[in-house]
C-alpha cells in the first residue's frame, strides 16, 4: 500500500500547487520514482472520468477507510485501468473491492456517455503546443565547437533539415549561435554527449537572456547571475565568457543550490563562484560583487509561459492558478530584485527575464522599474532594439507601457506560435558616461560579437513591424 500512499502524497502536493509535476516527481526517492511517476501521470490522464465514476459509485461516502479522494483515484485507476490493485489483502484494498461491480458499471456508463470505443479515448491529451516546440540542444562551447557538434550528430545519423519533419532531421538555430534544434520526440537524457556535459538541454527562449546580456570574455570581467538554479543560464553565461573572468551565481534555496553546483560542475564551468545567499542581502558595495558590470536577473515567476505536456494535465483544474493576488506578490518581488540590481555601482547592463506570459510580471515590472529612484538617479534606460535580439519579430505589448515605443526594446515569445516556451526579456543599460571603470572608458563599441552580427542582420533584413501581437 505504501506505493499508493506515495502517489497520493504527490497528488496532494500538486493539488496544493507546491510545484510542477516534474518538480514534485523529482522529489521522490529515486528507487521508487519510475513506478510512482507512472501511476501519478496515468491517474492524472484519467482523472476526470475516474472522479465521475467514484462519485457515481459513492465510494468515499460509503467507505471511511478510503480517507481521501486522491487515494480513491489511484486505487480505482489500478482497479479499472491496470492489472488490479497491487497490494496485499488489507482493509483499504477490501474497501475498494467491495464496490468493484458498481465501479465497473459506472465506468462503462461513462465510456458510453463519451462515445469512447477504448479506454485510451478517455485519456486527457497533453498540450498540443508542445509538439510544435523542437528539442533544443545548446552546444557547450566550454568543451567543443558547434562545427564539431554538427559533425558528431551527423555521424550519429542525423541530417540537416526541418527538425519538425522527421526525428532524424536537425538544424542550427537562426537566432542563437550554438543552439541546435531536433524533433520533439528525440531524447538525449542517456546520450553520452549529454552525460558528459558537451550538450545542454535548454529551451531556445531561455537562451535569450545570456545572449542578450552578452558579457565580455575577458580576464577582468565580473558578472552576476542573481537567481541561478538550476543553472542553465549560468552555464550559458560561462560559455559566452569562455570561462574567463568571474561569474558570481547566487541562489537562495539550499536544495536548488546543490543542484546548481552539480550542474555547473557537469557543464565544466571554472569561472563561476556559486553563492548560497539571497541576492537581496548582497551589498552592492561588497569589494567583489560590487565590481559586477553585468547582471542577469531571471527571478521566480508564475511560469505561465512553460508549455509542458504533463502539466497540461493539471490545467483543467488550475485555470485560475495565476490569481491576481499571487501575480501581484510575484511582481512586487521581481521589481524589488530589479531595483536592487540597479544599486550596484559598476553595473552597466541588467537583463530582466521571466518565463511568464503575464504583462504584470513583464511590461509592468519594466514600466515601474524605469520610474524608480534607482533607475532615474542611476541613469538606467531600456536598451534599444538594436541591442536586444533585433531580428526577433515578437516584441513587448505597447499598450502595457507608459511609452508604447518601449515595446520595441522588449522581447516576447509566445508558446505555440514561436516554437518556444512563453518568455519575456528586457535589457536595462546605463549610459556609459555615467559609470566609471576601465572598461567603460575604453569601449565605445557594442558589447560583443553577437551584437555586431545582429545589428548587421537587422539592417540586411526588411524592418519587421513594430510589435507582432497575436
Ligand atoms: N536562471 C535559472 C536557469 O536558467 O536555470 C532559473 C532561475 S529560477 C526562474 C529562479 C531561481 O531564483 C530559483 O531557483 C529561486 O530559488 C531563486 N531565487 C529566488 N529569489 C532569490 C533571491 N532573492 N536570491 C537568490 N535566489 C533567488
Amino acid at each position: 500500500m505504501n506505493f499508493y500512499f506515495e502517489a497520493v502524497n504527490v497528488l496532494d502536493k500538486l493539488d496544493a500547487k507546491k510545484g510542477s509535476i516534474k518538480g514534485v516527481l523529482a522529489s521522490i526517492p529515486e528507487k521508487n520514482r519510475k513506478r510512482t511517476a507512472a501511476l501519478v501521470i496515468e491517474t492524472l490522464k484519467y482523472k476526470p472520468v475516474l472522479g465521475e465514476v467514484i462519485d457515481a459509485a459513492q465510494l468515499l461516502k460509503q467507505e471511511k477507510k478510503i480517507t481521501s479522494r486522491n487515494l480513491a483515484l489511484v486505487l480505482v485507476h489500478d482497479l479499472l485501468l491496470a492489472r488490479g490493485i497491487q497490494a496485499g489483502d488489507g482493509p483499504i484494498k477490501q474497501a475498494v473491492l467491495r464496490h468493484k461491480t458498481r465501479l465497473t458499471s459506472e465506468f462503462t456508463r461513462a465510456k458510453i456517455k463519451r462515445g469512447a470505443k477504448s479506454n485510451d479515448e478517455l485519456a486527457q491529451t497533453g498540450d498540443a503546443r508542445a509538439a510544435s516546440i523542437p528539442r533544443y540542444v545548446r552546444v557547450n562551447r566550454t568543451c567543443w565547437t558547434t562545427k564539431e557538434a554538427l559533425k558528431a550528430f551527423q555521424a550519429q545519423g542525423y541530417e540537416l533539415g526541418d527538425p519538425l519533419s522527421s526525428p532524424k532531421s536537425f538544424k542550427q538555430d537562426d537566432h542563437i549561435p550554438d543552439l541546435l534544434a531536433f524533433h520533439p520526440s528525440v531524447r538525449f537524457i542517456e546520450d553520452p554527449l549529454y552525460l558528459s556535459g558537451k550538450i545542454i538541454l535548454q529551451d531556445k527562449a531561455s537562451c535569450f537572456p545570456a545572449h542578450i546580456l552578452a558579457p565580455p570574455a575577458r580576464n577582468d570581467a565580473v558578472v552576476i547571475d542573481a537567481t541561478a538554479a538550476p543553472g542553465n543560464k549560468t552555464s550559458h553565461l560561462c560559455a559566452i565568457m569562455q570561462n574567463k573572468g568571474k561569474l558570481y551565481a547566487f541562489e537562495r534555496d539550499r536544495k536548488r543550490f546543490s543542484t546548481l553546483k552539480t550542474m555547473l560542475s557537469k557543464a565544466h564551468c571554472t569561472n563561476v563562484e556559486a553563492v548560497n545567499s539571497d541576492f537581496l542581502t548582497i551589498s552592492p558595495n561588497d569589494a567583489n560583487f560590487g565590481r559586477a558590470t553585468h547582471i542577469l536577473l531571471d527571478p521566480s515567476c508564475s511560469g505561465s509561459g512553460i508549455v509542458n505536456r504533463m502539466d497540461h494535465l493539471l490545467a483543467a483544474e488550475q485555470e485560475e492558478d495565476d490569481d491576481s493576488d499571487r501575480l501581484n506578490k510575484l511582481a512586487a518581488f521581481q521589481l524589488k530584485m530589479v531595483r536592487h540590481a540597479m544599486t550596484f555601482p559598476s553595473v552597466r547592463r541588467i537583463v530582466y527575464s521571466t518565463c511568464s506570459v503575464h504583462a504584470i510580471e513583464n511590461e509592468h515590472v519594466v514600466r515601474q522599474a524605469l520610474k524608480t529612484e534607482e533607475a532615474t538617479t542611476g541613469g538606467f534606460r531600456l536598451a534599444r532594439r538594436a541591442q536586444v535580439l533585433p531580428i526577433w519579430p515578437r516584441r513587448g505589448f505597447p499598450e502595457e507601457l507608459d511609452d508604447p515605443a518601449d515595446a520595441d526594446s522588449l522581447v516576447r515569445c509566445s508558446p505555440g506560435e514561436d516554437a518556444t516556451n512563453g518568455f519575456f526579456v528586457s535589457l536595462f543599460i546605463r549610459d556609459e558616461t555615467d559609470v566609471s571603470g576601465p572598461e567603460t572608458k575604453k569601449r565605445k563599441q557594442p558589447v560583443n560579437a553577437h551584437d555586431n552580427s545582429e545589428q548587421r542582420a537587422a539592417k540586411r533584413k526588411k524592418k519587421p513591424s513594430k510589435a507582432m501581437d497575436p
